[in-house]
């Protein structure tokens, strides 16, 4: 893989900035409406059973979210110290094509799956 040009850096430096925007816009919101369910109310035990999965649903995507953003904030610091799109795994380029999918991404392609089989 090559590493990044300039203009690559760029582009992923806006991706990774509207990304984050994007993220925290949605955990306002999720964090708005969690607060409407009100499990004391007495809503029946199937609309209960409803809530409570949406409510789990709702605190999985919540921390999806925020993994998301903490691995932005590093991708974003780790631009600031110049080693932006490197893998932190094999040091190797992490290549555009990949960047442009997960511009988030701390690892080049063959070091992801590599960490997902040892998970
Ligand atoms: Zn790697």
């Amino acid at each position: 893989m090559p590493p990044l040009t300039a203009t690559e850096q760029h582009e992923l430096y806006d991706k990774l900035l509207g990304t984050k925007a994007e993220l925290e816009t949605l955990l306002a919101d999720s964090s708005a409406s969690s607060k409407i369910v009100d499990l004391d109310q007495p809503i029946g035990r199937l609309s209960r059973m409803d809530a409570l999965q949406q409510q789990a649903m709702a605190k999985a995507n919540r921390a999806g979210h925020q993994c998301r953003i903490t691995l932005i904030d590093a991708a974003l610091a780790a631009m600031k110290s110049g080693c932006y799109g490197e893998c932190r795994r094999c040091e190797e380029p992490i290549g555009f094509s990949r960047l442009q999918v997960r511009p988030e991404s701390p690892f080049c392609f063959d070091c992801q799956k590599e960490s997902e089989k040892t998970l």
